[in-house]
């Protein structure tokens, strides 16, 4: 097997990291920064304060594969900004993560926390490796090395992690137990998203999904689109796709196309989403061989003539290859970062309303804070209260985003980073600069 650099040795041989497409994550984040940045007159130092990555930790995993070698894995570990509290973010398993990427997505997290009004700055998580293939006593020796490595780097009151790509309640679930023994104590607060019953939040699961729908909600309100009768088109089908396009139809939506992996499914007069979950359950976790459904491509999904399309696959998926092809007339961003800032201009020039990923995928770490608000009350909510407080804070959020828009006369995603960074800029200024 050819021996591939890992990122440090990259960085350490000027080699670039690849890049999935001709977008930087980490650029593209910066360029909408710098717009807002120029609207708000940023001091140039609270300038490079706040676009740059407070720390950034670089973790090699070894781990006892199945077969009896060790294999190394790069981990990382971002952390964007902690001026507005202990800093949180997910952790994603991915074979082609890069640092760039790491970083954009602890940024957004900053941004993202911001705009909803949590006490909490930006970070994210990384492990580079395919968790389809491997078993699930290497995940767990792999996600509990990662931990025990980047211990001094978690804490309720310091970081604190949550599932993101390809993870889930059971990795947080040994994220916490591999923290506890450590730190021998028993602090379920370190982690969010974790299982019901290690003091996981009622909602959490579906809580990405649910803040998509409030806002897609909120959107055809302002553009007077009937709810009732609308068509809707799902890129993605994992926990915040599938969840997204099941609200949405309770709400009266007709979704007609989704996809995931395994390619697009389009019905005209609407998927049965609730069967095609029970059958993704059911099978592989993949729509696979999905046979109530007219089998489209990804490029024909992302064209489909509806008034709704929600990216939630992954990042670059909207780019200045295909953005003038899109006939929706909402794209709520699921996943963070599906658009590139070349597209940002084509889409608003043809009159399409985006609802920026750092406000329309909010509602995971809303839910989050939520949890941990719980977990340190040691006092459990309902989920219908869960649900109605998501509710106020998205609903608010999209309110302000809107207006922000409205005033700087900007897109809503420069509105969004607009808020923001003031709001972030504003605590620094309050906090001052320490030495
Ligand atoms: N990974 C989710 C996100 O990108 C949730 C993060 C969290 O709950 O901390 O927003």
């Amino acid at each position: 097997m050819p021996y591939k650099r890992n990122v440090y040795e990259r960085a350490i041989y000027k080699e670039p990291a690849p890049i999935r497409d001709h977008e930087n994550p980490f650029e593209s984040m910066v360029k909408r920064f710098d717009i807002a940045a120029q609207i708000l007159e940023l001091d140039p130092g609270f300038y490079s304060y706040l676009v740059k990555p407070t720390r950034i930790h670089i973790t090699a995993i070894p781990v006892v594969m199945d077969n009896g070698y060790i294999q190394m894995f790069d981990g990382y570990r971002v952390i964007h900004n902690e001026v507005l509290g202990p800093s949180k973010g997910g952790i994603r398993f991915a074979p082609d993560v890069t640092i760039e990427e790491v970083s954009a997505l602890a940024a957004w997290m900053t941004w993202k926390c911001a705009i909803v009004g949590v006490p909490f700055g930006g970070a994210k998580g990384a492990i580079a490796c395919n968790p389809r293939e491997m078993s699930e006593g290497e995940l767990e020796r792999m996600t509990r090395r990662y931990t025990a490595n980047l211990l001094d780097v978690f804490g309720p009151d310091k970081d604190i992690p949550a599932p993101d790509m390809n993870t889930n309640a059971q990795i947080m679930a040994w994220i916490l137990d591999t923290y506890n023994m450590h730190v021998r104590a028993n602090t379920n607060a370190v982690v969010t998203g974790k299982p019901i019953m290690l003091g996981g939040s009622h909602g959490r699961v579906e809580a990405t999904g649910r803040g998509v729908m409030i806002v897609t909600k909120a959107a055809m309100r302002e553009l007077n689109i009937d709810i009732e009768g609308s068509t809707v088109a799902v890129q993605g089908f994992g926990n915040v796709g599938s969840i997204a396009a099941k609200l949405l139809s309770e709400q009266g939506c007709t979704v007609v196309a989704v996809s995931d992996i395994s390619g697009g499914y389009y019905n005209e007069n609407g998927l049965d989403i609730e069967a095609m979950i029970a059958y993704c359950k059911d099978g592989n976790g993949t729509l696979e061989g999905y046979s109530n459904a007219q089998i489209i491509s990804n490029s024909e999904l992302l064209a489909l003539e509806v008034d709704v399309l929600v990216p939630a696959a992954k990042e670059d998926q909207i780019t200045e290859r295909n953005a003038h092809e899109i006939k929706a007339r909402i794209i709520c961003e699921g996943a963070n970062g599906p658009t590139s800032p070349a597209a940002d201009k084509i889409l608003s020039d043809n009159g399409v309303l985006v609802i920026p990923d750092i406000l329309a995928n909010a509602g995971g770490v809303t839910v989050s804070y939520f949890e941990w608000v719980q977990d340190r009350q040691g006092f459990f909510w309902t989920e219908a209260r869960v649900n109605k407080r998501l509710d106020r804070m998205m609903s608010g959020a999209f309110d302000a985003v809107y207006k922000a828009a409205q005033n700087y006369q900007v897109t809503p995603r420069i509105g969004a980073y607009v808020l923001a960074i003031r709001k972030v800029a504003d605590a620094l200024k309050m906090r001052g600069i320490y030495g």
